[in-house]
């Protein structure tokens, strides 16, 4: 599967970068992974948002669905989209407003934690995270190559992602702060990062949802250095291309 990067700012976006906003991809099935600002026109330089065959929502914050009702909008006044076909857009039901939201010219699916979900070839998996409102992270498997991709939506730290992201080959961290800011309420830190993808023996592990100051060298340094050398580590940049 292949995952490409749309936006990775935390919060808001800056400096002509947007927020979250992941495209994976696999055997011709184009699934959208939250869609904060910027993503949709960054989606628009890799298809037509109207080949997206799902959209699947974290949580419902600003920064991961700023750009949720502007392709809607797409979707809805553009001249080229058969009128019989609807996006699907999954999400949590814990806030029935947004959930309801998600009805118009797109169709609203609901995930449960205790559930696997199938969405074109991927099998999803869910964790609710630590996070000011209910959020999930996601183990997503390919089917055909049983390879692993695990996404922590937004999430402050969480024992339990050691066994949640285990053996994974990436894995998707909010990592909005620095080390010296353990246990927030909300976010990980670059150690935390770091720390999890070790206690999950995960093959890579990319930091996102990155904050707008501060030095991402840094950042990436004090991920590395809980990590271990044998992990893998990169920051998640507009445009990057993760092939899994
Ligand atoms: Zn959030």
């Amino acid at each position: 599967m292949k995952l490409t990067v749309l936006g990775c700012l935390g919060a808001y976006p800056y400096k002509n970068q947007g927020t979250t906003g992941y495209l994976l991809q696999s055997d011709g099935f184009n699934l959208l992974i939250d869609a904060g600002s910027a993503t949709l026109i960054k989606l628009q330089e890799h298809l037509d948002p109207l080949d997206l065959d799902a959209v699947i929502l974290s949580h419902y914050h600003h920064d991961h669905i700023a750009d949720l009702g502007v392709l809607q909008y797409y979707w809805q006044l553009h001249p080229k989209r058969n009128p019989e076909t609807l996006l699907s857009i999954y999400g949590h039901t814990k806030d029935s407003i947004h959930f309801e939201e998600l009805e118009n010219v797109s169709k609203g699916h609901p995930y449960f934690e205790a559930e696997e979900l199938k969405i074109g070839p991927f099998l999803i998996t869910f964790m609710e995270t630590i996070h000011p409102v209910v959020c999930y992270a996601m183990r997503i498997v390919e089917e055909t190559t049983g390879k692993v991709f695990v996404f922590t939506g937004d999430s402050g730290y969480l024992e339990s992602f050691a066994d949640f992201a285990k053996d994974a080959d990436l894995f998707l961290a909010d990592t909005y702060l620095f080390e010296g800011n353990e246990h927030h309420h909300a976010h990980f830190t670059s150690k935390e990062a770091g720390e999890l993808a070790k206690s999950a023996n995960v093959k890579k592990l990319v930091l996102t949802h990155l904050p707008q100051f501060g030095d991402l060298e840094q950042l990436k340094n004090e991920a590395q250095k809980a990590a271990g050398k044998g992990i893998d580590i990169e920051l998640a940049a507009v445009d990057k291309v993760f092939n899994i």
